[in-house]
């Protein structure tokens, strides 16, 4: 467990986080808690969002609301009046362009491209308002580098990229910033779940895809940790990062350095 490096007070402010079931989006909730905000916890995970907030500190303000973001309205309507937005929900399929499932690229862009938007259109209103907001999106080395077999993936992070840099330009002067978090791989279950798909269109053995195909390009031979990206979360939403915006912040071991 990464100890937490940032002092954070959001005592009073509502934190939405998505994706908030597993993995990055487990361990923003539970940083944000424990800086005093009031989570809203979003997935679509209804036992995962169940674990999230009965394994967290006693003290920890979770309301968990299970939501399938496909669901763009219900998307909308729920970040109404959060102070701070975690863009965080996502999926990966790894295929090549002439086999990728069009489905699947539909609701990859839909999930980690149309839904930030939604979320952020429904968060803005309320944090003008109150004349302070955070969004934060967890974007990934893929919103500033490509690699082969993730076109979805990659098209809806470099989308999610401009998504970002517009709510910077249109936020500043209502107090609100708006950054990308850019890591490299996580040790997490997303992680996890594509081994066996990049061995497949690698061809190598599963055991060879971490340090062959997944840390190929990164300096730092080792993968991220949720904590961290949830500690640069946290740095984004002090107030001495309040003059961050429209940045992207990459926790990619070197790789964009190539
Ligand atoms: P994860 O699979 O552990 O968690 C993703 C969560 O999103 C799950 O709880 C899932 O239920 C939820 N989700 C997916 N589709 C949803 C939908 N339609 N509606 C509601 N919830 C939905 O993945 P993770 O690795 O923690 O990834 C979180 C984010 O971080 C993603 O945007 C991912 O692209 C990004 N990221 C991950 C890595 C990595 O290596 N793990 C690297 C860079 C960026």
């Amino acid at each position: 467990m990464t100890p937490h490096s940032v002092t954070l007070d959001l005592a009073g402010r509502t934190a939405l986080v998505t994706g908030a079931a597993s993995g990055i989006g487990r361990a923003c909730a539970l940083r944000l808690a424990a800086s005093g905000a009031t989570v809203r916890a979003v997935d679509r995970d209804t036992e995962g969002l169940e674990k999230l907030v009965s394994g967290a500190p006693a003290d920890a303000r979770l309301e968990a609301v299970t939501l399938d973001l496909t669901d763009l309205d219900g998307a909308e309507r729920v970040a109404e009046g959060c102070d701070v937005l975690v863009n965080n929900a996502g999926l990966q399929v790894v295929r090549p362009l002439q086999e990728f499932p069009t489905d699947a690229f539909h609701t990859i862009l839909t999930v980690m491209l149309e839904a930030p938007f939604r979320l952020i259109r429904g968060a803005l209103p309320g944090m003008y308002q109150r004349g302070w907001g955070r969004v934060v999106n967890i974007s990934s080395v893929h919103g500033l580098r490509a690699s082969a077999y993730k076109a979805a993936y990659v098209a809806a992070k470099h989308g999610l990229e401009g998504l970002s840099k517009t709510t910077a330009l249109e936020g500043a002067a209502h107090g609100v910033t708006a950054n990308c978090v850019c890591p490299a791989y996580v040790r997490t279950p997303l992680v996890e779940r594509q081994i066996a798909d990049q061995s497949r269109v690698h061809g190598i053995p599963e055991d060879r895809v971490v340090s062959e195909v997944m840390l190929a390009d990164s300096a730092l031979k080792r993968l991220v940790e949720p904590e961290e990206v949830a500690e640069a979360v946290a740095y984004l939403c002090t107030g001495p990062a309040g003059a961050i915006t429209g940045t992207s912040l990459p926790l990619d071991g070197g790789w964009t350095a190539h």
